[in-house]
């Protein structure tokens, strides 16, 4: 079985696709981390995110950079939304993508073009949204725990202005596949967002 999970920034699609494949017994890929390595390498190439050539370049990222702290960082979510507007990168990534897909018993992936480009054969198809404001909220009190210093404010911009980005770009726009299944977890706490996702598979399912 493969399940397709998409969404914006901080809408709880890792913590919900981390729970399905625990509960479904399948292997996870956060298809987000591979551009956020791109968007990583770019950098400590000392390259132009906005540049296709640059960002091309930065898909032979080595396989340790996976474990690299700073994926993590709000500033290089935002390399990888600058790196994930070029075909190419996004072309140069598909593949690893797909496979991992594809492999025997099925997989849970998420990000922001799985029902639509990279897997629109899944199974179960998730789209997990959220308002800016609660999104940036559950941003902002993650940074909290992480004693980092950045304001509500300067949180909220930062995830609008990605969401405009993923929404807006030509190539792989951020959209609900046809026949997602729409889950907004703004109301929600983590348990209640797991439980209406492993919810919304069984009924996909049987
Ligand atoms: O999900 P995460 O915040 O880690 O993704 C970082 C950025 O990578 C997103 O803002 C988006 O621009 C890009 N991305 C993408 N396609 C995916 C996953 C992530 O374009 N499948």
């Amino acid at each position: 079985m493969i399940i397709a999970v998409d969404g914006p920034t901080a809408s709880g699609k890792g913590t919900i696709s981390k729970a399905l494949a625990a509960h479904f017994g399948l292997p996870h890929l956060d298809t987000g981390l591979l551009y956020r390595a791109v968007g990583r390498q770019v950098f400590l190439d000392g390259g132009d995110p906005d540049d296709a050539g640059d960002a091309l370049a930065a898909t032979g990222f080595p396989g340790s950079l996976l474990a690299d702290p700073h994926l993590r960082s709000e500033e290089t979510g935002g390399l990888a939304s600058r790196v994930s507007v070029h075909p190419s990168v996004r072309r140069a990534l598909f593949e690893r993508q797909r496979s991992f897909a594809e492999q025997r018993g099925g997989a849970v992936l998420d990000g922001r073009d799985i029902g639509t480009i990279i897997a629109p054969d899944a199974d179960v198809k998730l789209f997990i949204t959220a308002s800016v404001e609660a999104r940036a909220k559950r941003r902002w009190l993650e940074m909290q725990d992480r004693e980092l210093d950045i304001s509500l404010r300067e949180i909220e911009a930062d995830i609008a202005a990605r969401d405009d980005r993923d929404i807006n770009r030509a190539d792989a726009p951020l959209r609900a596949a046809p026949g997602a299944l729409v889950i907004d977890t703004s109301a929600l706490d983590r348990e209640a967002a797991i439980a209406a996702a492993i919810a919304a598979v069984e009924e996909a399912i049987h």
